[in-house]
């Protein structure tokens, strides 16, 4: 080839090359133009399932046991309430909902909020001794009637109902600790008193026991005019920590020893009533 001829070839090839060149670009530009082509949308499903590895071979840790449920009622709560409820399922003696309660002769500290503190305390230890434990209130701004107190016991279908309160009375000198449970002849929780009457018992000797109370002053009351125990379906006691109207017990039901000591009383009773450790 002559050189003529090279020259002639190469210009062409470089033309026919840049046609190419600009075709292909803006075939491209075009192109990237173009709306999106319509893809089929991933199924979620699809694109989020995990991958599946073989489980690997665990040795079988023995399931927990959940401990006994004990519903503890803080007695009372700041505003009472006067309107008449039925004193036990279908009655026709009525009783209010529920009252203020009393409250400390020198302390002047409410029972309402006595009882929500050392209920409080006493789930704790409860808790840590490995009872699920349930309040029926944890403030006292609540509207809660006895009879709807022993109804959540009752739904949540307890082992135990335990309500906490302080006493008083009209004599200043009167003090000690007291338990309550309905009489073998309520009629609405009849078949419960055997386990009640038990657990009304050893809350007193071991509650009596912690707080050093002489036998003399520790007084156990069979009633049928509770309504919060009359609606109870599990078994179900009153604890009364002791008299606010006397002011020796007033002062020590102030003082956070003596509460532990309360506390402590009493979770070792429901240890004992538990174990079935009654005498
Ligand atoms: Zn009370």
């Amino acid at each position: 080839m002559n050189r003529k001829i090279r020259q002639t070839l190469l210009a062409v090839g470089l033309i026919v090359g840049g046609c190419a060149l600009f075709v292909l670009s803006a075939s491209l530009h075009q192109k990237m133009n173009e709306p999106p082509e319509e893809t089929p949308k991933p199924q979620r499903a699809e694109s989020a399932a995990p991958v599946l590895t073989p489980a690997p071979e665990l040795t079988p840790e023995p399931t927990p046991v959940p401990g006994p449920l004990i519903v503890l009622d803080p007695g009372h709560q700041a505003q009472g309430d006067d309107t008449p409820e039925p004193i036990g399922p279908g009655a026709e003696e009525t009783k209010a909902r529920v009252s203020d309660g009393t409250e400390g002769v020198v302390t002047g500290i409410p029972e309402y909020e006595l009882n929500l503190t050392v209920s409080l305390l006493l789930r704790e230890e409860l808790e840590a001794r490995g009872y699920r434990v349930v309040l029926t209130r944890e403030t006292n701004e609540v509207s809660l009637s006895n009879a709807g107190r022993a109804l959540m016991a009752n739904e949540l279908q307890a082992d135990a109902f335990v309500r906490i309160h302080a006493n008083a009375s009209e004599d200043p000198a009167v003090r000690g600790v007291m338990t309550i449970c309905t009489t073998a002849k309520n009629p609405y929780t009849g078949a419960l008193y055997p386990a009640s009457r038990a657990l009304a018992e050893v809350l007193l000797r071991s509650l009596g026991d912690a707080v050093g109370c002489e036998e003399g002053r520790r007084t156990l009351w069979e009633t049928d005019t509770m309504s919060g125990l009359n609606y109870s379906l599990v078994p179900a006691c009153i604890v009364e920590m002791g008299y606010m109207s006397n002011p020796e017990e007033d002062l020590l039901l102030a003082d956070d020893a003596y509460r532990h000591q309360i506390v402590l009383g009493l979770a070792d009773g429901l240890d004992a009533w538990f174990d079935g450790q009654i005498e």
